[in-house]
């Protein structure tokens, strides 16, 4: 149970649902390694004490997408392995080589750009391929050329190749042949790398959904991201608690105020709802300036009281209305806005569908403004 609230809002981050979770993945990949993927503010979570929550369940690897967050987890004190795959020419490798950060390399420039960087230590360097989503990553026609410019510089002491890496385009969609696809050119990349004598310890390929639903694609290291937050990867078609995940954050706030309206009463900017009857409406101080999606206006579900009640009227920058019916409530009640869903109250998916995007949008773009409250 959550103690009362007493601040505007907050989104509670339970660190035990946390270290759940990175075990129950854990037990799903035989042998492979465990990498956290803690990016964008641990999807919003809180990007150091999820860390140090997934290291203390028994993450091997923390992953990060930019230079910044890998670096501010050294900063932070963790020693372990981190990868970070998403840098741009110009960026402090040199800081990141020298911190032992392991990053990526799609092409022959990157590969230069490291090796340059270079001064006590070579540079850990995982090699990406492009599987088939077209994002990051070498297509295969340039994959030989990043492999030769790779060998010559691990030749020469400057960088060490220790992976070879891709991303699955649709892993939410475990039936879908492009997993198949980009599973068969993964395995090819890396016999083409095998035939000129690469051969780096760790594969890796899968994040959430493919470590959940995908044993083919775990190679030596699986990626989760979202599901070690306790969120599905698969959206309401395989709910997390099915998965044996707990949902980890709960966002919630206190009525600012409450009044009754007559009917014919219109609601916020545009006076896009107005009331059929007489209705008693709440006050919640959280909106969009707080990561709330105003594509959630009109629809999204909260909790007060226990009971399911719907936001009515457009989602303001600070601020959105809950349409409280006839419910006794007065300014300084608590409104869970989402949290795991085990007391009735609505999930991030609910939040999702409201907004017409996923789960790991509600949670990531959740702001600063929100104080995040660990338990
Ligand atoms: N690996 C990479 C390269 C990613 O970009 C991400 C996030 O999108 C992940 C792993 C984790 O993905 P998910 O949150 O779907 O598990």
């Amino acid at each position: 149970p959550l103690e009362p609230l007493t601040v505007r809002a907050e989104a509670v981050v339970d660190l035990a649902a946390i270290r759940h979770n990175v075990a129950a993945l854990r037990s799903r990949v035989e042998s492979a390694q465990l990498m956290t993927v803690v990016k964008a503010d641990g999807y919003g979570h809180g990007m150091i004490p999820v860390a140090r929550a997934a290291r203390e369940a028994g993450a091997d690897w923390i992953g990060a997408a930019v230079l910044d967050e890998a670096l501010s987890l050294r900063a932070a004190g963790d020693t372990g392995p981190i990868f970070c795959w998403l840098t741009t020419p110009g960026e402090p490798v040199a800081e990141a080589i020298a911190a032992g950060i392991d990053l990526s390399a799609a092409a022959p420039w990157e590969i230069a750009e490291l090796a340059e960087a270079v001064t006590d230590r070579p540079a850990r360097v995982h090699l990406k391929i492009d599987t088939g989503m077209s994002r990051g990553g070498a297509v295969p026609e340039e994959w030989p050329a990043l492999l030769r410019a790779a060998q010559l510089e691990e030749k020469a002491g400057r960088i060490e190749i220790v992976g070879i890496w891709s991303h699955l385009a649709s892993s939410d969609e475990p039936k879908s042949p492009v997993n198949e696809a980009q599973l068969v050119n993964f395995v090819s990349a890396i016999d083409v790398a095998a035939s000129l004598g690469v051969d780096p310890p760790l594969k890796h390929l899968a994040n959430s959904g493919g470590t959940l639903a995908l044993p083919e694609t775990h190679f030596d290291l699986v990626r989760p991201g979202i599901a070690t937050y306790g969120l599905s990867p698969f959206g309401h078609a395989l709910p997390s608690s099915e998965l044996g995940l707990r949902p980890a954050m709960t966002l919630r706030a206190r009525l600012a105020m409450v009044k009754r309206v007559p009917a014919g009463a219109g609601v916020s900017y545009g006076l896009t709802w107005t009331a059929p009857r007489p209705s008693t409406l709440g006050l919640i101080p959280l909106g969009y300036g707080d990561g709330l999606p105003r594509h959630a206006s009109n629809s999204a579900p909260v909790q007060v009281a226990g009971r399911r009640r719907g936001i009515v009227g457009r989602i303001c920058m600070d601020q959105c209305v809950v349409n409280l019916e006839d419910d006794e409530a007065m300014a300084g009640d608590a409104v869970v806005l989402f949290g795991a869903g085990a007391n009735g109250e609505p999930t991030a998916d609910d939040w999702a569908d409201a907004a017409q995007t996923i789960n790991y949008e509600i949670v990531t773009r959740l702001g600063a403004r929100v104080p995040r409250r660990y338990v």
